[in-house]
């Protein structure tokens, strides 16, 4: 199904900043500690439209938000960008949290890893997230990775290959 990548990713953001508001409500309820965080937003003005598999991408974006939120202490920032090259789209998500230890920034991906099993444990969770994630990636031809300081934060990227829609074939690149 063809999206505009942009819309796309506003939807999903905007789920997240409601959750906000409906995880204080629920919080003062149940007594929870609340977790605040903003989410800020560096799309492109120009919309990209995309062939992607909406549901399962969405399931990433939601994990990577998630995970995001998750390994966070209260108060951090998560910046969600969009660029695009010739023959590329990049997302990249990044937060202010735990971050990953150089050693299992590669293993993340892998099925049933955590990094610090006592830690992960308290969180919840199975492990899959990541590697659903990438395995929906690369059945979209593309490449998902992480870059992270531990203590400072973590970004994901996923890039997928792109090429500007056009609908008529023949026309000039310029007019579409
Ligand atoms: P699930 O997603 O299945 O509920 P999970 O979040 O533990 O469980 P993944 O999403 O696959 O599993 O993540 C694997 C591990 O990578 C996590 O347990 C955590 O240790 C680490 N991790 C993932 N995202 C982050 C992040 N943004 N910051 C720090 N650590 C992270
Ligand atoms: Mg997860």
């Amino acid at each position: 199904e063809y999206v505009n990548l942009n819309e796309f990713l506003v939807y999903i953001i905007n789920r997240f900043d409601m959750m906000i508001h409906s995880d204080e409500e629920h919080a003062e309820d149940s007594g929870a500690p609340k977790k605040h965080y903003v989410i800020k937003r560096d799309l492109t003005k120009q919309d990209i439209w995309l062939e992607i598999d909406t549901d399962k991408m969405t399931q990433v974006i939601d994990n990577i938000m998630n995970n995001a939120i998750k390994y966070s202490p209260d108060g951090g920032t998560i910046t969600v960008r969009l660029f695009r090259s010739r023959e590329h789209v990049l997302i990249s998500i990044a937060d202010q949290g735990l971050g990953i230890p150089r050693a299992d920034l590669a293993k993340v991906f892998d099925r049933f890893y955590r990094v610090d099993k006592a830690r992960s444990r308290k969180q919840g969770g199975t492990g899959l997230g990541l590697a659903i994630s990438k395995e929906v990636v690369e059945a979209h031809h593309g490449r998902i990775w992480v870059n992270s300081t531990e203590g400072k934060g973590s970004t994901f990227y996923i890039s997928l290959p792109y090429q500007p829609y056009d609908p008529g074939g023949d026309w000039d690149d310029e007019t579409v």
